[in-house]
């Protein structure tokens, strides 16, 4: 399985990125050793930076390329929470020289995520509340209305390129609030304030 990041799908996040907004979507990938399992996460030696990105995961549960927008929908039939995590020193020294940014996305438990959840378990995938809340605190809040490029707009575009296969991830981008997290924080994802992911910085 792979797993396909969107990024910059959320106005506010590119505002305080001081990125453009896109006209069409950005994807990067992340490999399958940066699954993480279990609830605890060491914080990597190879970074003074790490940020968490909370964003609503796609599960893709069927094969497909080039699929057209009125079928999109029917190519993931699970969504669940997580993060995108991110060494953000190393991203901006990537950026600057304008080099790939795999080593400060791709690396080993970069991408946790919580379970699965059949989609029809919420009454609208186009307007749903997720969040990240740090020590209690909450640290960033999301709607799905305010994406860019709707789900299946990102289906269809990553699809072009890449053949997406069953069991493939995409995480859909994260709304405006990232920022550093440090060891000892104890971070808690959730979508319409079901706590759904909880992990623990080592
Ligand atoms: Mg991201």
């Amino acid at each position: 399985m792979k797993i396909i990041c969107i990024g910059r799908n959320y106005a506010e996040h590119a505002k305080e990125m001081k990125s453009e907004l896109p006209a069409e979507p950005v994807f990067f990938m992340k490999p399958e050793t940066a699954l993480l399992k279990g609830n605890d996460f060491y914080y990597p030696d190879f970074t003074k930076d790490l940020h968490h990105e909370v964003e609503i995961v796609l599960k893709i549960s069927k094969n497909g390329k080039h699929i057209a927008e009125e079928f999109a929908a029917n190519y993931y039939n699970e969504i669940g929470v997580g993060i995108d995590f991110t060494a953000r020193d190393l991203q901006m020294k990537c950026k600057e020289k304008g080099l790939p940014w795999e080593k400060a996305k791709a690396f080993d438990n970069s991408a946790p995520v919580s379970e699965f959840i059949a989609k029809e378990k919420f009454s609208s995938l186009a307007n749903l509340n997720f969040g990240l809340k740090i020590n209690g605190m909450q640290r960033q809040k999301g709607n799905t209305k305010d994406l860019i490029f709707s789900f299946e707009k990102v289906i269809v575009y990553i699809s072009k390129f890449v053949t997406l296969k069953t069991g493939d991830l995409i995480f859909t981008g994260t709304p405006e609030g990232v920022s550093a997290v440090h060891t000892g924080d104890v971070l808690e994802a959730s979508i319409e304030n079901q706590k759904l992911l909880i992990l623990n910085i080592k």
